[in-house]
């Protein structure tokens, strides 16, 4: 997907970066809106660690690459819309659009095209607690969503492994499944000793010892081992990693971030360039969850349109 006879690059109204919940429900809904768009998905969503999905309204329990595959089909119905598979490498300011250049995957063709704008749902990419077996039991016995995989380990002894000053309230907020729930900071002062006290009469105890490694019997896990020796008994839990957002093929577009690397957006999307637009994980993150991720990307999408029309959304509310 390149040049033609003439040496003129493809040309669509929108790209979609990002083929996930995000950026398939926005591709949906331009389409629907008689769009021209492109989705170009490098294909590796983070939630490949898992079988199945939870808390999607008529889908709860789906194996989230069939979600994904099932989206996919529906965007590619469109006459006007389709999906490739290929990584971004660059978007460019070109004229008063934007050229994005990226290289096949899975089969993928190359693609070089122009685009009057850019919808990034490129999601983030996740670094874990330097831990040997974590990414064994991640996604069966270790998630990292407690609304998402909360119920299934109600009442169950837990641990929550992390080493970022958010700790004690993921811990709180899982007292809701559990009442037998150890946190792991690893060596690190995540849990200051005020939250320990504040936790400790909800049946939440805090090991500040370094972890050795997880351990477990025929890939069922079966606790923490800590590096003196001392294992402490767990049937799985959770894990905070750290989240960064995939965004370095738009470091020549100098977007506006926050703190944590999250681009920037008004209510509806649109970054600090005009003509950028992001949905899902790429911005500064809500509930981590498939439904809010399509929920955005549906939002954005009708705020590319109508400023693909020109309409003014200026104090006014997205009808
Ligand atoms: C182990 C695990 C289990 C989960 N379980 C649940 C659950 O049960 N229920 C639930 O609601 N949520 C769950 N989630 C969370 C859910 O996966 C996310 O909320 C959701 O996928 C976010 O959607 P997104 O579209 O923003 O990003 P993603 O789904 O991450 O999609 C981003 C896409 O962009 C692509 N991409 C990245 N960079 C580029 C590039 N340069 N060029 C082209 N493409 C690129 C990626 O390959 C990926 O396909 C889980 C997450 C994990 C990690």
């Amino acid at each position: 997907m390149s040049e033609d006879s003439a040496g003129t690059a493809e040309s669509f109204e929108v790209v979609v970066i990002g083929g996930g919940p995000a950026g398939l429900s926005a591709a949906l809904n331009l389409a629907r809106a008689r769009r021209r768009v492109l989705v170009v998905d490098g294909n590796r969503p983070r939630h490949a660690a898992t079988l199945v999905a939870r808390g999607f309204l008529t889908r709860d329990g789906i194996a989230p690459l069939e979600l994904r595959r099932m989206g996919r089909e529906e965007v590619d119905a469109y006459e006007n819309a389709s999906v490739v598979f290929a990584q971004v490498g660059s978007v460019a300011v070109e004229g008063d659009g934007f050229r994005v250049t990226a290289r096949g995957v899975r089969g993928g063709s190359d693609v070089d095209v122009r685009t009057d704008a850019v919808l990034i749902a490129t999601g983030v990419t996740e670094t874990m607690p330097a831990i040997p077996s974590i990414r064994a039991y991640y996604g069966t016995q270790l998630h990292s969503c407690v609304e998402c995989d909360g119920f299934e380990k109600a009442d169950k002894p837990l641990a929550l492994i992390g080493e970022t000053h958010d700790l004690a309230e993921r811990a709180l907020l899982l007292t809701q499944w559990t009442d037998d729930l150890v946190v792991f900071t690893n060596g690190t002062d995540a849990v200051g000793a005020g939250d320990e006290r504040m936790l400790a009469p909800l049946g939440v105890r805090v090991e500040r010892r370094r972890i050795d490694d997880v351990v477990g019997e025929r890939g069922v896990m079966t606790g923490v081992r800590l590096e003196d020796g001392t294992v402490i008994e767990r049937a799985g839990g959770f894990i905070r990693p750290i989240w960064s957002p995939a965004l370095s093929f738009a470091d020549g577009l100098d977007l506006d971030r926050d703190d944590e690397g999250y681009l920037v957006t008004d209510a509806h999307g649109r970054t600090s360039l005009p003509g950028v637009y992001a949905a899902g994980e790429t911005t500064a993150p809500g509930p981590q969850q498939l439904i809010v991720a399509a929920g955005s990307g549906a939002v954005v999408a009708s705020a590319v349109n109508r400023d693909l029309i020109g309409l003014s959304l200026e104090g006014a509310a997205v009808l």
